[in-house]
């Protein structure tokens, strides 16, 4: 097709619609935190949207991919930046050979098929979004698509789902209340250790000792590093320092590479967490 239609796909960033609903039972791997798959469950019966807030690599991400196979629904999801705009999310307008087609966007696919919409780090995306999730967000469940003037109800299997990292780099774009309160919210965090080495054994690879010696370094990490890093040890770190570690690399060269050189660029900070890897592993 034509080359605004390439350009205009790339914007979206990965968003990807599973074309047919996927089979319940075969749902990716997730273990739970707490009770938030019944929570989720519930605002899906309910027709409610849902925030979910929590650090980089927690598994909120995994757990919407393991909530939507569960109830069997298509899962679209747009990472969100700072150039996405109301119309990369409704769609647009795209010239072709001497005509113009309606070119749907991922919200709006979403809200056509009774998908489940996941836009991942929301607050990054342009102020203009929001305009179009408010409708969409509370009981009237409405997408207006003003460049076509339909007007589009939710069907009941349509669900919008939000993603973002309340750290400290995002304290100031936050989210508007009149936004935040259209979502039922649900805090994800690094889960405790039993769930974090469940999931390094399953997900890396990593026998039971490896999985305890990775969470306890994630710990003495994630003590130290409130002022010093944006961000610390993610599970999703942990995951790649054991799959690392899984395939041959020696332990604490798999934690420098997976998980130090991904945290900081700066010279007495990798000194220092490097420390914390000798100490640890
Ligand atoms: P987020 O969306 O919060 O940035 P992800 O969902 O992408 O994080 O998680 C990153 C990786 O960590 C996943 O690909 C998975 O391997 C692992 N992971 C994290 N939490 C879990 C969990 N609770 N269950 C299973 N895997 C998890």
């Amino acid at each position: 097709q034509s080359h605004a239609h390439a350009a205009a796909s790339q914007t979206l960033g990965n968003s990807n619609a599973l074309g047919a609903a996927p089979v319940a039972g075969d749902a990716p791997f997730y273990a739970a935190q707490g009770s938030e798959c019944a929570l989720f469950a519930h605002c899906f019966d309910q027709q409610l949207p849902l925030l979910i807030k929590g650090p980089t690599g927690c598994g909120k991400t995994r757990f919407v991919e393991h909530m939507a196979a569960r109830l069997a629904r298509p899962l679209i999801t747009v990472s969100c930046h700072d150039d996405l705009s109301a119309a990369d999310l409704v769609g647009r307008h795209l010239i072709g050979q001497g005509n113009t087609v309606w070119a749907d966007g991922p919200l709006t696919r979403a809200v056509r098929e009774g998908a489940i919409l996941y836009l991942d780090e929301v607050v990054e995306a342009r102020k203009d979004t929001t305009v179009v999730l408010h409708p969409l967000a509370d009981d009237r469940r409405l997408l207006p698509i003003e460049r076509t003037g339909e007007l589009l109800k939710a069907p009941p299997e349509f669900m919008l789902v939000i993603s973002y990292n309340p750290g400290y780099q995002n304290l100031l774009k936050g989210l508007k209340p009149s936004t935040r309160q259209r979502f039922t919210a649900l805090a994800l965090d690094y889960p405790a250790p039993a769930v974090e080495r469940a999931i390094l054994e399953r997900e890396g690879h990593a026998s039971p000792a490896l999985a305890a010696r990775l969470v306890q370094l994630a710990q003495a990490l994630r003590r130290l590093t409130d002022h010093d890093l944006e961000e610390t040890a993610s599970t999703r770190l942990l995951v790649m320092a054991a799959r690392l570690v899984a395939s041959g690399l020696p332990l604490r060269e798999a934690c420098r590479a997976a998980v130090v050189e991904a945290l900081t660029d700066d010279t007495e900070t990798l000194l220092a967490l490097n420390e914390v890897v000798r100490a640890v592993v």
